[in-house]
């Protein structure tokens, strides 16, 4: 079936023209073609951008009471329609029902924090900083601001994001990754319904080339890009030479530290379901697996015991555990990583090739089941490359420091984990490993909406993180205002530089 025609989402409603490039897009779990997707021209970006910028004229002025009213009923439907969202996400990502009903619930806390913008403005006042005068600060949108989303995703990231960037007063143009677009498309329409004005909140579908005009447009003041780290480097760095305000969060290799006096069943679980969840197609899901001697050996049965009893199938049906990756290109990227990591010396502990995949018409399927290396050392290219799919590497080391360090010379700093029952240890850990998000016995520590998630070094460009606090900052900018109201005749000529008094 290839009938389904998915495009652009421009001023309130589908784009009605005809584009000379398209993509197709799989269902992962049966290989098949399910539909088309537009690829964006510069001029419908321009399209899509000049909506956006025509309708910031209204939306800039509308009360905070009337931004707030609309969150909510976005929330109140995507709250309500989320089953529908879900199997969308599962149709073109591949990932599990459950597991895409979890991304929608964490874009969720998104909206919710952002209906708080009310509070989350809310600027600064000092009466009488200076004789008669007052001191006060506002913060203000910034226009038209472009967010370019993964394949990994496709619901939660743009919800990191667009939640505050609307509320804040800002328009929107969303270009999501071409791989698995339907559900930007489902968000729109559930904006259209919660009332949201026409053009605030656009789609453009495409590749590099939509990218790319984003990046350059004059109107678009902010990108908030999330993907892989050379091209969030690229983002990052032809976004400011256009002079926008560019957030751009890379990829990861996020390591997770067992002590030997961690609670090996909890480690051993912790490690199975952050490392193939979502088959390891997570920008937070647990790589590598940095284990103090002298547990190797037990902690590593006990994940091989775990791995075994996993379900590999489907994502709509419901007994999947772990589904396909998102395309066949992908998955046999991924699947040479098990010969590079054999000839570079690894034990392949569990091969994920004989897996067996449980359900229907799945022979054409993007499959790869879980696979274990062990004794990996830093050098191999399955320790050294951000694999993005279902291969957890054990490294073995013989000290606390002798890990901490594996870590902080890593080039990536997302998220990490250290497991252990040791308070000392633990809060040790917190204070001096350079990575962005740190879990203690959690092994996906994505913060809450009312913190903002980002992580370090080679895995986030720009100073800013997504959503929380950093997010309003980011969406917004500040203006300070100093007053009086005073009969003219009282100021008197002073030609000195202001000061106090
Ligand atoms: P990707 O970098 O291939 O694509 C991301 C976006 O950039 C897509 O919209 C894509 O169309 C666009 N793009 C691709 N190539 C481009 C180019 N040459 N020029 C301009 N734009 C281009 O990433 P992906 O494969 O969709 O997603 C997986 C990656 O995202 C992983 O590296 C993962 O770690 C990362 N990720 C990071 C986070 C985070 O928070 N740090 C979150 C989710 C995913």
């Amino acid at each position: 079936m290839t009938d389904k025609h998915i495009t652009h989402w421009i001023a309130g409603q589908s784009w009605t023209g005809t584009t000379e490039r398209h993509g197709d897009v799989y269902d992962p779990a049966t290989g098949a073609v399910t539909g088309r997707v537009d690829f964006a021209s510069i001029a419908e970006v321009d399209q899509a951008v000049g909506a956006a910028a025509a309708a910031f004229k209204e939306w800039r002025h509308a009360s905070v009471a009337k931004r707030t009213t609309v969150l909510f009923a976005f929330r109140e439907l995507l709250n309500a329609k989320r089953e529908e969202l879900a199997a969308i996400i599962v149709s073109e990502h591949g990932k599990v029902h459950s597991d895409a009903l979890g991304e929608i619930a964490r874009g969720l806390e998104v909206v919710e924090y952002a209906c708080g913008i009310p509070q989350l403005i809310k600027g600064g006042f000092t009466e009488q900083a200076s004789t008669s005068i007052d001191v006060y600060s506002i913060r203000q949108p910034l226009g038209p601001v472009a967010i370019i989303s993964p394949f990994n995703f496709p619901a939660m990231v743009p919800m990191w994001f667009f939640p505050i960037a609307i509320a804040a007063g800002n328009t929107v143009v969303v270009k999501p990754s071409e791989k698995d677009p339907s559900a930007a498309n489902f968000l729109a329409e559930l904006w259209k319904q919660a009332g949201l004005p026409d053009g605030v909140f656009n789609v453009v579908h495409g590749d590099k080339a939509a990218v790319d005009r984003l990046l350059e447009h004059p109107d678009v003041k902010s990108v908030s890009f999330v993907g892989s780290t050379p091209i969030a480097r690229y983002v990052y760095e032809t976004g400011t030479r256009y002079g926008k305000r560019v957030q751009a969060l890379g990829g990861a290799k996020n390591h997770m530290l067992v002590l030997p006096d961690a609670d090996l069943d909890l480690a051993a679980d912790a490690a199975v379901n952050a490392g193939f969840g979502a088959a390891g197609e997570r920008c937070m899901a647990v790589s590598v697996l940095v284990v103090v001697d002298p547990i190797g050996d037990t902690l590593v049965e006990k994940i091989k015991e775990r791995m075994a009893g996993l379900t590999v199938g489907p994502g709509c049906n419901a007994a999947s555990e772990m589904g396909p990756l998102v395309t066949g290109a992908h998955r046999d990227k991924v699947t040479s990583y098990l010969d590079a990591g054999l000839a570079d010396g690894a034990t392949l502990a569990v091969d994920g090739r004989t897996h067996s995949v449980t359900g229907e018409d799945t022979e054409e399927g993007f499959w790869l089941g879980p696979t274990l290396f062990d004794d990996v050392k830093p050098g191999m290219s399955v320790y050294n490359d951000e694999i993005f799919g279902p291969v957890l590497s054990v490294v073995r080391v013989g000290s606390y420091d002798e890990g901490l360090e594996l870590i902080n010379s890593n080039p990536y700093g997302n998220g990490t984990a250290i497991f252990t029952n040791d308070g000392g240890a633990a809060r040790r850990f917190q204070h001096d490993v350079e990575v962005g998000m740190v879990g203690i016995n959690v092994p996906i520590p994505v913060p809450v909406a009312y913190y903002s998630f980002g992580g370090w070094k080679a895995s986030l460009f720009g100073d800013t993180h997504a959503y929380g606090p950093d997010g309003v900052h980011f969406f917004t900018r500040g203006k300070a205002v100093t007053q009086r109201w005073l009969d003219p005749s009282h100021g008197g000529i002073n030609l000195g530089f202001p000061t106090n008094n």
